[in-house]
Formats: C-alpha cells, structure tokens, sequence
C-alpha cells in the first residue's frame, strides 16, 4: 500500500492552518529594498552587556543543563522585578523558566485543557493564540475588539461567549497586533467576572515595558487573582533578546508543577547561556529598556501621524511596537493591500486579517525599526493610497 504521509497528521493539527505572517514573509524574501514594518521584533541589537554576560557565561564553562525550572538567581531575580514593578509576589518555585513565552504559553495550555474545554481571548491577537488552543485540544473563542475601544476588552464583552465550558480567558496587554492596554477599572470589572464564573486566567504580558501611557496594571495584581493567575512574561521585546529565546511563567504551584511536566520531558530546560544573559538583563537593562522605549515612542508619534496624514486612519496604541491602521476606507482586503503594496512600493506589512477574522481591514505596520526607514515606507505608502483610492 501507497504510503500517504499526508494522511498520518494529527487531524488537530492538520486543520490549523499556516501563520499568515510565514507566508506572507516568504514573498518579501529575496526582494530587494524592501522596507520591512513586518517581524515584531526589535531593531535593536540585545544591549552590549547582556551579550557579554552571555559571552562570560560560555568562558566559564557554563555549558550544561540547568535545572528543569531554571536557574535559581534567575528566578530570584524575577521574583524581585515582578514585586516591584508588577506587584505581584511569587516565590521562586512558583517560576518557570521557558524557552520565550511561546513556550510557556503552549505548555500552561496543554497543562489546563482538556479535549473539548473552551478558551476565550481578545481578537485581534497574537497569531499563534488560536492554533495554540486548537493544538492542545482546545476550543478558542474569540472576543473581537475594536479601534473605537482602543482595542481594549470589555467585562461586558467577555461575559457574552462564556458557557458551562469555558475555562481560560487568555489576555495579552498591551496588544500585538493593536497596541492596546487596560485601566484599572475595566480589568477589576473582568477580575470580579473570573472569580464570579470560575476562570483562570493565562495573562501575556511580553510588551508590558513598552506601555507608552497610562499605567501598566497586571490582573494578577487585583483582588482575588493571584491564585487563579498564571503570568507569562519574557526577555524577548523589553530587552531585544528576541534570539535569546527566554521567558517565564509565575502561578499557582500546583499549576506550575504541571507545567512543569510537559516542559521537563519535552524541553528539559532553557539554554544555561540565554539564562545567565537573562539575569544580567533583569538586574542591570532597565536603563536600557527606557532608552528604547523613548526610541518607540517617537516613532510612534511620527507614524501615527503619517498614517492619518495619509488617510488611514490610526488609533494612537498606548504600548507595544505596532501601529494598526484602517485600510477600510481604501475598498480592497487587508490581504491585497499588503501585497500590492509590497509588489508595488516595497513596504512589507502585516494584513489584519493574520490576526483574526476582527483584523480584517486593518493592516499591522510594527514601527521597531528607524525613524529614516518609517518615513520613507510612509511616503511610499502614501504614494500608493493615493493611486488606490482613485
Ligand atoms: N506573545 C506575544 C503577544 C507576542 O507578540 C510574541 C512575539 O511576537 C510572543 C508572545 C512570543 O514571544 P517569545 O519570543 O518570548 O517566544
């Protein structure tokens, strides 16, 4: 018999498709001049003293397995940061250290669901939340969110889609692809609907140094959730150590142990020299971590002006590095505006809809890289806008 490999894949996995950013970013490959505003990722280089802490970690032989958890000041050190900047208290054994929060978030979902429990979250969203779910057995269902509301979730909102099998809600402020954040207020409001239909709580908070305005709240640090909480956090954008790949989840021991079990047999630990890096980070870049934060903030200002200049309009995003304007007013789908633009001017960026259905007619424009390559893409971009629109 014909061997079909096709026909060996996991119908859970076989059923989630591509991240649309991949394919997308397959095609800007091999172009020349291109003008990414694509990868969510720093311009940044990591600072020079985190790569020398990695540097000395390697010249001191440290080159083993660390514990599956991870390395003990490491997780000290977090649990001092989280105090003091999240106000959240969490021991050290309630610390997981993983390979970025892409793997802490994949595990805290394979440890929660089971086949069939329903996991809530906010749309537009992180590409990989959705097949994240689908992969681990379980249903996503999404809350869309719109620009008039910043971008932000309502209580309201949430409390529509839960029934008797929802489990999770999964938040991720501030926002990729949206830039959005919470108030106090409206997350209280959430918190109290948690306690009050039994949820817990998966909270991404990558971009949380990168809030612009406004202060950042974590729902762990509310009345009441730190015990149904589970936290993830990681290096990868405050610090620009997206290659590094470190990130942490905090939460209920008996959560963590579970996690704990995946990460031990499937991933064993982080990378000891990625480790070192990352203490050196926590203790001694927050300077650094300021420095960029003014750099986005600038460029912020310079392209949500430019955006609306253009006649796109762009919601000012209180944190994260993405702009995300509408292209509604152009007529076409956020996929073909960002191929023709890509094909005819030779600015790359994301169309809304590899966010989910609710980014349809937006485009996700991430300004982490310079002010002089922003203008140009605007103007390019404007070029464009105005051939479209005619
Ligand atoms: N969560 C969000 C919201 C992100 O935007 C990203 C990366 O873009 C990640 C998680 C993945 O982060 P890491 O590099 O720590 O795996």
């Amino acid at each position: 018999m014909a061997f079909q490999a096709d026909s060996f894949i996991a119908q859970n996995v076989r059923s989630v498709p591509r991240s649309g950013i991949r394919d997308f970013f397959d095609i800007v490959q091999g172009m020349k001049d291109v003008i990414s505003l694509g990868v969510g990722e720093p311009d940044f280089v990591t600072p020079w003293h985190i790569r020398e802490a990695a540097i000395y970690a390697l010249e001191r032989g440290k080159t083993g397995y660390t514990s599956n958890l991870g390395l003990l000041k490491l997780r000290e050190a977090i649990a001092v940061h989280l105090r003091q900047h999240f106000k959240v208290s969490y021991d050290p054994k309630q610390i997981l250290i993983a390979v970025g929060v892409s793997e802490a978030l994949d595990i805290a979902l394979r440890a929660l669901i089971n086949p069939g429990d329903e996991v809530i979250y906010h749309e537009p969203c992180y590409v990989s939340y959705s097949p994240s779910i689908s992969m681990a057995h379980g249903v996503p269902v999404a809350v869309a969110c719109g620009a008039e509301n910043g971008f932000a979730v309502t209580a309201e909102a949430i409390e529509k889609v839960i029934t008797p099998r929802s489990k999770v809600l999964m938040l991720n402020f501030p926002t990729n692809p949206t830039g959005g954040t919470m108030t106090r207020p409206e997350l209280l409001k959430i918190a109290e609907l948690v306690q009050r239909h039994n949820l817990v709580v998966l909270t991404d908070e990558i971009y949380a140094e990168l809030t612009f305005e406004g202060e950042h709240v974590s729902i762990a640090s509310l009345p009441g959730m730190l015990e149904r909480t589970i936290f993830l956090h990681g290096f990868s954008k405050a610090y620009a150590m997206t290659g590094f790949r470190i990130g942490y989840a905090c939460g209920p021991i008996e959560i963590i142990e579970a996690m704990m079990k995946i990460h031990q047999y499937s991933m064993l630990c982080a990378s000891i020299i990625s480790q070192e890096a990352a203490l050196e980070a926590i203790q001694f870049g927050e300077p650094d971590t300021t420095e960029m934060r003014e750099q986005y903030k600038l460029r912020r200002n310079f392209i949500v002006k430019a955006l609306n200049d253009i006649g796109l309009k762009c919601h000012s995003p209180r944190g994260s590095f993405y702009a995300f304007p509408s292209i509604a007013s152009t007529g076409v789908s956020s996929k073909e505006f960002a191929v023709k633009l890509l094909e005819q001017e030779k600015v790359a960026c994301v169309p809304g809809s590899a966010f989910g259905a609710s980014g349809e007619g937006y485009l996700r424009c991430c300004f982490a890289t310079s002010l002089d390559q922003i203008e140009i893409a605007m103007n390019r971009m404007g070029k464009f806008v105005q051939r479209i629109s005619r």
